[in-house]
This record gives structure tokens, C-alpha cells and sequence, in this order.
């Protein structure tokens, strides 16, 4: 590639590479753009560290027996009707409706499409296990409150799925993908923690990640301890509640004013903390309505609730839904709801550990005052469904948790045979049929770039990790004759996908810049001076030394697929 015609060189003059940000270096080397709506284009110089990328990927993927295949990206609405996912996904992704009526998906999940194309072949027992990869765009509508979609957000992803006889050996195998992954990112300068993530919409058993540890400046939030190292999404993480248990008082019916509307004005009225105020809330899953019952200074985790009702559908209950089992929807609340099988009722373990809270009563104008879980109200079911807060106590060794913001690289789902169920995928092992159990592994591949080149910065620009180069070799003529010229174009026809070739007018000293910015470890230097001894100079990034080097031998280590000199 000649420099004069790549598509993004290096921007503006003089700017401090220590103090830019990752993403605003990148551009300005020229190895991205960033458009209008905050998203980004990669640029040549990017796109080509990120193929390297995936190529590495790729062969760790080959050498275990993973398959390259393509897929259909959207999902067809009656696979999402099998899979009971339709309800979600209708109305919050893009979709197109084709012209005899029927739904296709963008959901930015694939395992309808991967049981469609995988259950099309009659596997035999001993094909086990069967490891498939592609790659997709997943675009995410953002939208504002009107539910009018904002901008999309795009991410290139690298999906890969395994399928198995069972849990165990989907258990056993799970380990080596994110063991093989480690070491990859190790290489690149990644630090990763293995912490314990979100299945979103997915049915599942557990979704785990490999996180890369960005010393607390990542994207995504986690709670950590920081004696016994657990680690989990906000969302998903466990803690100790801290309780405020005091002796039990009787309960007692109290009116309120019809100021009081929101939980806020409650505890204000009453002049008790918002931890003594009991909220709740009602849900919709995919099999039933759930109440919640939270003490009020915690907020209901969607993941933990969506995970408990066994489904990946769950969302508000709509005003319409709760008014026809709540005339008074102010302060809903599980008293008197014993008898009705329409609700489940799942008690917060915030509640079960406190005492003498304010609870609704589900009565126009009166609330219970030290209401007590067991005494005053009852649940079908208590569970840990509230998001923890900083400063709540570890589960595992009763340290105060703290908030970390690292990055998900690797997200790893054992996802079961649920899907497989339904979507009837069934192989014959040790002649029964069972239901294929299925694993699921996503990297967001424009992220792991960013993490990449965020590690690989140092004083010049991007150093970087062996193999992620943009290009080997960047060459330019310092001299002033027709041999040197020659020369120099000898050497660009010897190897022009791996080189870079400035071909601008400026000093060798930019030039240079230029090679450290963007991280390219060598430089081919042609002068007039060498030029009768066959030779030329040869600048490492990494020493920041020229040493003379022989023409010849550096055509032959081209020949022969040496790429170090
Ligand atoms: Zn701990």
C-alpha cells in the first residue's frame, strides 16, 4: 500500500500521544473515523489489525475442531414462536416483513438459526462435539423514551456454538474455549478475570465472562471483593444484604394522605428511612404474573428475576395488567394475595432479613405500619432478585463489596438443552433420544480492538502484540537518485501486501513518526549511500536503532516467509 493513497492518514500536527485517548489516537493515526452519531468506521489501517485478530482467533478455533460457517442473520418469527422468545424481541429489535407478511428478526441472538441448520443433519452419537463459528453484525436500535429508535449501534461479533451429548461434557468443554481464549489475550498484553455475567435473553443455566482487567476504566459494571476476588455483574452479583433487624413490633393499619403517591412522599410522610419501606412491583413472564416485594432503598434486578421464573420473557406488567388485580395501584403490595394462583409472589431476601417495614395494603388511602415477613404477609417463594449495592457484604467471606468498571471480552453462556427442547433437537445416545445441550460464545470484536490497542500503547503511539501489525514493514526512499527510487520499488513489488510505502515528501524523521505512531516494527530506509554496497538501512520501532542490512537477504526472508529481521 502507498501512504499517498491509504484512506485515513495521520491527523493534525503536535498532539501529545501520552495525553490523547485511545479512541481519539486511533483516529488521529488514521485507524479509524469516528461519524456524526458517536459510532465509528474503522479505516484500512484498522480493518487490517482487526483481520489479523480474528485470523489468530480463527486458528485457535480450527485447532479444536470449530467449523467456519454462515449463517442467516435474522430470525424467522416462527422459529422465535418455537423457541417462545417472539414476545421479547417483538417490537424492541428491527425486523422486516418480507411481501407475503411474514417476520424476520434482527435480534442479535442465533440460536434458533444455529438448532435449524445444525438439526438438518442427522449427527450420530459419536460426532459429539460439534463446534460451529461465524461471524455477524449485530445492530441494537437506541432508543428514547417514545420508543422511537435513536441511532443503531453495530457490533461485529464472532459467534461461536457447540453442541453436546450433555451437561457434563458441555461442562468439561467450557473450560477449555475460555482457557484457550486466555491465552490468547494474554499474548496481546490483556489481563482477563473470570467473573460471572448476564444472560440477557437467553434461556441458560449460567453465563460467565472473561473480563479484561482495565484498572477500573472499562465499560461495564461489576462488584468485586477485594479479599476472597469474586467477582459478578452488577446484575447478577450476590450479596449478604445488610439488615436493620430490630425487635418485632405488632403491625398496624395507618391512613395516609392522597398526597402521598410514591414511595418518596410515603417515607417522607411517615419520616422513616427509605430501607424501612417495602416496594413492589408487578412483572409478566412468559407463564405467569410475579410480584416482587424489595425493600426500598433496592432496586429489582430484571436478570436475577428473569432467571428465577425459569424464562427469558419478563418485563413490567402495563398499567391495564395491573389494574385488573390492583384497583389502587399506588402501593401495591402481597397482602390478601394468598389465595390468588395468578400471581406468584417472590419476597426479596432484603425483606426477609429487616423487620417493621411500611407495606401497601392494596387498600385506597391505608398502609401497614411494622409490617414483618411471615407474620403480616406471606410469598410463594423467597430469593436473592434485588441489584447489590456498593458496601454490601461479600456472600462468600462478608467483605464489603466494591464497584469496578472492567471490560467483557469473552462472554461464555452454558445455555442447556431448553432451546433444543423446544425447537426439537434430539440425537440418539446410548439408544435414547435426549435433547442436544447446547454452549454459546460471543466476542464483541470492534471492543476487543479498542482493549487491544488500548494496552498496546506506549510512548510513540501503538506498539502493537507480534502479529497485529498493520503492516511489517514500513519503506521509503531517503535518497535523490533513479537507482535509489528503483530500489526502493524493488523491494515495495517483493512484498506489497505486508508493506507500507510513504510515498510523501518529508523528512525522514516524520516518516519515522509516522512508522512509530502507528505501530509498524520495522522500517526499510533506501539511501543513496548504501546504495552501491546493496544495502539499507533497517529501523527497529521496539530499539528505535538502524543497522545496515543486505538487500538480498531481505528479499530472500520475504521469499522465504521470515518475517523477522
Ligand atoms: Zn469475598
Amino acid at each position: 500500500m502507498r501512504y499517498s493513497v491509504l484512506l485515513g492518514k495521520v491527523q493534525g500536527v503536535g498532539f501529545s500521544v501520552k495525553e490523547a485517548d485511545t479512541s481519539l489516537l486511533l483516529a488521529r493515526a488514521g485507524f479509524l473515523r469516528h461519524t456524526e452519531d458517536a459510532s465509528v468506521s474503522l479505516l484500512p489501517l484498522g480493518t487490517r489489525v482487526l483481520r489479523r485478530m480474528e485470523s489468530v482467533l480463527e486458528s485457535v478455533l480450527d485447532k479444536r475442531g470449530a467449523q467456519p460457517v454462515e449463517l442467516p442473520q435474522l430470525v424467522r418469527s416462527q422459529s422465535l414462536f418455537t423457541s417462545g422468545r417472539y414476545e421479547i424481541f417483538d417490537g424492541d429489535v428491527l425486523y422486516f416483513r418480507n411481501e407475503k407478511g411474514e417476520e424476520f428478526f434482527q435480534t442479535g441472538h442465533y440460536e434458533e438459526n444455529v438448532i435449524d441448520f445444525l438439526k438438518t443433519f442427522a449427527v450420530s452419537e459419536n460426532e459429539f462435539p460439534i463446534c460451529v463459528y461465524f461471524y455477524t453484525n449485530k445492530i441494537r436500535p437506541l432508543w428514547d423514551q417514545t420508543g422511537t429508535a435513536l441511532a443503531a449501534r453495530e457490533y461485529r461479533t464472532l459467534n461461536i456454538f457447540s453442541a453436546h451429548r450433555n451437561m457434563i461434557e458441555l461442562n468439561d468443554f467450557l473450560p477449555t474455549v475460555s482457557a484457550a481464549f486466555r491465552e490468547i489475550l494474554n499474548g496481546w498484553g490483556i489481563r482477563t478475570l473470570y467473573t460471572e455475567s448476564e444472560l440477557h435473553h437467553s434461556f441458560g443455566e449460567k453465563a460467565f465472562a472473561l473480563t479484561a482487567d482495565m484498572d477500573g476504566k472499562g465499560s461495564d459494571r461489576f462488584f468485586y471483593c477485594p479479599k476472597c476476588g469474586y467477582m459478578a455483574r452488577s446484575h447478577m452479583a450476590k450479596s449478604a444484604h445488610s439488615s436493620h433487624v430490630e425487635e418485632l413490633k405488632p403491625s398496624q393499619k395507618i391512613r395516609i394522605p392522597q398526597s402521598c403517591r410514591t414511595y418518596e412522599k410515603l417515607a417522607e410522610y411517615l419520616g422513616v428511612p427509605d430501607y424501612a419501606v417495602i416496594r413492589c412491583a408487578l412483572f409478566r413472564t412468559e407463564k405467569s404474573f410475579v410480584m416482587t416485594v424489595c425493600r426500598g432503598d433496592y432496586i429489582i434486578s430484571k436478570e436475577k428475576l428473569g432467571h428465577l421464573s425459569g424464562g427469558t420473557y419478563l418485563r413490567a406488567a402495563t398499567p391495564a395488567e395491573t389494574a385488573l388485580f390492583f384497583p389502587d395501584s399506588r402501593f401495591l403490595s402481597p397482602v390478601g394475595l394468598d389465595e390468588d394462583d395468578r400471581i406468584h409472589v417472590i419476597v426479596d431476601e432484603s425483606v426477609v432479613h429487616g423487620s417493621n417495614f411500611v407495606l401497601g395494603l392494596n387498600e385506597e388511602g391505608f398502609v401497614l405500619q411494622n409490617a414483618n415477613f411471615g407474620v403480616d404477609f406471606e410469598g410463594n417463594e423467597t430469593a436473592d432478585i434485588s441489584v447489590v449495592k456498593e458496601g454490601d457484604l461479600c456472600i462468600q467471606c462478608g467483605e464489603p463489596l466494591r464497584l469496578r468498571k472492567e471490560s467483557e471480552v469473552l462472554r461464555l453462556i452454558k445455555t442447556g438443552d431448553e432451546y433444543s427442547k423446544r425447537m426439537g433437537f434430539y440425537a440418539t445416545i446410548r439408544k435414547k433420544r435426549q435433547p442436544v445441550c447446547l454452549g454459546s460464545y460471543s466476542v464483541d470484536l470492534v471492543r476487543l480492538f479498542f482493549i487491544t490497542a488500548d494496552k498496546a500503547r506506549d510512548r510513540h503511539g501503538f506498539g502493537w502484540p507480534r502479529g497485529l501489525e498493520p503492516f511489517l514493514l514500513y519503506l521509503f526512499n531517503d535518497g535523490q537518485t533513479a537507482e535509489a527510487r528503483d530500489l526502493t520499488e524493488a523491494v515495495y513489488r517483493a512484498l506489497p501486501d505486508e508493506i507500507l510505502l510513504d510515498d510523501r515528501l518529508l523528512p525522514a524523521a516524520k516518516k519515522l513518526q509516522t512508522a512509530r505512531l502507528t505501530g509498524i516494527p520495522y522500517a526499510v530506509i533506501v539511501d543513496d549511500a548504501l546504495l552501491k554496497k546493496r544495502r539499507v538501512r533497517l529501523w527497529t520501532r521496539r530499539t528505535g536503532r538502524k543497522r545496515e542490512y543486505a538487500v538480498d537477504l531481505l528479499l530472500k526472508k520475504f521469499k522465504n516467509g521470515n518475517r523477522t529481521f
